[in-house]
């Protein structure tokens, strides 16, 4: 099998499993009790939180651990409108993953608005549009990189166009991936996830600028300084902060190789597969996504497409969510501007640092002879 879901998930570090498994099997107390084997615990907790910090530009008192991205979009959107009552309407952009667009709907009501901002043909939203949201009481959310394009939004621009709002960004796709710095983004939030840079799935964690008065969301307990309830996973914290260390020391290398694959796949299936569109721009995205859409999609079965390619060996995705039996267009391709059609049938390959160039080869044959075949 050749994976090319990366941005769906990684396979987890052998280092980082070899760190996990102490605190699995023999450091395994509650890092709130108060003998010596929650103290243990506790030192490990914080020290995985200050690294965490150190890597994203903030102080450790700003890192909170949850269960992951959507936990993290959940949190703060949730909470920043009803429980700590900051902000009387959300802002989105409408390639948002679904972990911010539903809790932003779902927030709406009783008072609160929701605004979509436009984005432009790659995706990206209108930054001349912002400064008509830069209310104090609002909250945008703008993820920092797309999970079915990677393509990297001008975070920082929005900040600059809307001073006055509090800002969220999703940066599941692109911590460890890029440069990620939560004074550089000017941010006031931020969402982060270990499973998409080779770390254990269900941690993640959550950025909120000091001096926020934030509450808790989940309630039943004082950890994570009363912003999160719940014990905290020690043995999946540490993994997370080997994996975050493991990424950030190797970014740069990570990142050329990744580029080179996804260039060899670019060019490889333009070359190979006639009548794309390629979904991912050239510049200013993710290093390890690259999207294409077929023009000929009214005549392509999207879900076939990832069967066909499945039962080959080779397994992507694409953005499309299937929702009670049925295939919907990916919302992030709608929203460039692409067809129905093309939304259904588009498929997303996502590359790691370990993928080789046997296996882009390999995907490239596999690719086109399931398209070719599917064309008839
Ligand atoms: N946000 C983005 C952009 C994602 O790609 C994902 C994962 O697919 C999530 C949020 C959800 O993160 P998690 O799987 O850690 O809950």
């Amino acid at each position: 099998m050749i994976y090319l879901d990366n941005s769906a998930t990684t396979a987890v570090d052998e280092a980082v499993v070899e760190a996990m498994l102490p605190w699995l099997t023999k450091n395994y107390g509650n890092a709130s009790s108060i003998y010596s084997l929650g103290r243990a615990a506790r030192v490990a907790v914080e020290d995985a939180r200050a690294e965490i910090a150190h890597l994203l530009g903030a102080h450790p008192a700003e890192i909170f651990f949850t269960s992951g991205g959507t936990e993290s979009n959940n949190t703060i959107i949730k909470s920043v409108l009803h429980e700590s009552d900051l902000a009387d309407a959300v802002c989105v952009s409408p390639t948002e993953h679904h972990a911010v667009l539903e809790p932003a709907h779902s927030a709406v009501g009783g008072g609160k608005g929701l605004y979509v901002l436009p984005v432009d043909a790659d995706g990206r939203v209108t930054v001349s549009e912002v400064p008509a949201v830069n209310r104090r009481r609002t909250l945008v959310s703008v993820m920092h990189a797309n999970n079915e394009t990677g393509v990297v939004q001008p975070v920082y621009d929005v900040r600059q166009a809307a001073p006055d709002v509090y800002l969220h960004s999703d940066a599941v796709q692109s911590f460890g991936k890029i440069t990620v710095k939560v004074d550089d983004l000017g941010v006031d939030f931020l969402s982060v996830s270990a499973h998409k840079i080779h770390g254990p799935k269900g941690i993640g964690a959550m950025y909120i600028r000091k001096g926020i008065d934030f509450k808790a969301h989940q309630h039943g307990g004082a950890q994570e300084r009363n912003r999160r309830a719940g014990t905290e996973p020690v043995h999946l914290i540490v993994g997370f902060q080997v994996a975050a260390r493991r990424a950030a020391a190797d970014l740069e290398h990570r990142a050329t190789v990744m580029m080179e694959r996804t260039r060899q796949l670019r060019e490889g299936i333009a070359r190979e597969i006639p009548n794309i569109r390629v979904n991912t721009p050239e510049t200013g995205v993710l290093p390890n996504i690259i999207n294409i859409s077929f023009l000929d999609a009214e005549r392509l079965d999207g879900e076939g497409i990832l069967q066909a390619l499945d039962m080959a060996g080779l397994a992507v995705s694409n953005g499309s969510a299937c929702v009670s039996g049925s295939q919907q267009p990916s919302h992030v391709l709608l929203a460039m501007g692409r067809s129905k059609a093309e939304a259904l049938a588009a498929v997303r390959l996502s590359v790691s640092y370990t993928t080789t160039q046997e296996e882009i080869f390999s995907a490239i044959t596999i690719l086109a002879d399931v398209i070719r075949e599917m064309r008839g």
